[in-house]
């Protein structure tokens, strides 16, 4: 291993939506139950994009490093660490840490607990040389783990994995997946995995043919009537929407079989409308999904590792991470974006 330096290359956000900053800071030290991290690759999310743009503020003063798909090597292990030491393979994740000892975080929802502080956001990312992981905090990541196929599914791939899980499939049922871009393209293979007959909605059929390729049985356009062809196919039992546009929720009403599962995950710029009778006669449950907790990116890697979860990834080198923003703002990407940073 090389003698770690004092300084390091980060990508500095000076100006909401303005150029990163590719510049010489210091290494940030390891504090009590912390590790430093050499970060090889982080993945881009939507969630960075949303933040460099300034469309949710930051907590704290410019500049900042973003990033928060990130994996790498434990160089150094701060004071009190006992389960991680240097040459271990790591996750960093978006969330940073958790107060631990609140009722959400007690009952295995830590991702609820109001003291949340996220990676990139709080403190800073991986958009770096190297940067700061809780021990607590940290996913190991299998060897056999390519690093840039790995690193989506620390923010995208367990988002969609906690979503999958809390709709309780079974075996045969139809789940319908609306937007079926990064996340989406997860929650495709896990459904299928649950043993659903999956339906992939989408308005656009580069993405809907990509959908097929990885395991829908049906592909339906969301500029038809998803509602009335999935309803001809016996209508579905769970419904997950990761299309951040108002227009889908009364598409997956229309699409929902009695007593289906809806869950949310995406954002969508407008409130969604219905009236209580929709929900109450048809004994709907909608309910919000957002990260995922620890067990679950544990869970998911192993998944991953045995070769049930591929990630469709496309590198960038960390010298031209200004056009992987650019590009991921345009919506020209097709799968996720990762940073090498090797
Ligand atoms: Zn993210
Ligand atoms: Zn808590």
């Amino acid at each position: 291993m090389q003698a770690l330096s004092d300084t390091m290359t980060a990508a500095l956000m000076t100006t909401p939506g303005g150029p990163l900053s590719l510049a010489d800071i210091a290494v940030p030290q390891a504090g009590h139950g912390e590790l430093l991290v050499n970060i090889e690759v982080c993945g881009l999310c939507h969630t960075d994009l949303h933040f460099w743009k300034g469309d949710h503020p930051l907590p704290r003063d410019l500049p900042v490093v973003l990033g928060h798909e990130g994996i790498g090597r434990v160089v150094k292990a701060g004071p009190g660490v006992s389960r991680y030491a240097p040459g271990d393979r790591v996750g960093l994740g978006f969330v940073y840490g958790t107060c631990g000892h609140c009722r959400e975080c007690m009952s295995g929802h830590e991702t609820h607990c109001g003291d949340v502080a996220s990676t990139g956001v709080h403190v800073d990312g991986c958009f770096a040389n190297y940067a700061i992981l809780r021990e607590d905090w940290a996913t190991p990541i299998p060897e056999d783990l390519d690093a840039a196929e790995a690193a989506p599914l620390l923010c995208a791939g367990v988002a969609a994995y906690s979503a999958v899980r809390k709709a309780r499939i079974e075996p045969g049922e139809l789940v319908a997946v609306f937007g079926t871009g990064g996340l989406g393209s997860y929650a495709i293979q896990l459904a299928k995995l649950c043993g659903a007959r999956v339906v992939a909605v989408d308005v656009s059929d580069e993405k809907l043919a990509h959908a097929t390729s990885l395991g829908a049985d049906h592909a339906v356009s969301a500029l038809g009537d998803p509602g009335a062809e999935i309803q001809a196919l016996g209508g579905a039992d769970a419904c997950f929407n990761f299309a951040p546009v108002s227009a889908s929720w009364r598409q997956i009403l229309s699409a929902a079989r009695t007593r289906a599962r809806i869950v949310l995950i995406s954002l969508p710029t407008e409130p969604l409308s219905f009236e209580a009778g929709e929900l109450i006669e048809a004994g709907l449950q909608v309910m919000g999904s957002a990260d995922g907790t620890r067990l679950e990116l544990r869970q998911l890697m192993e998944l991953a590792s045995a070769g049930k979860v591929r990630s469709i990834v496309e590198t960038v080198p960390f010298a031209d991470i200004n056009s992987a923003f650019e590009r991921l703002a345009s919506g020209s990407v097709q799968g996720r974006l990762v940073i090498d940073m090797r």
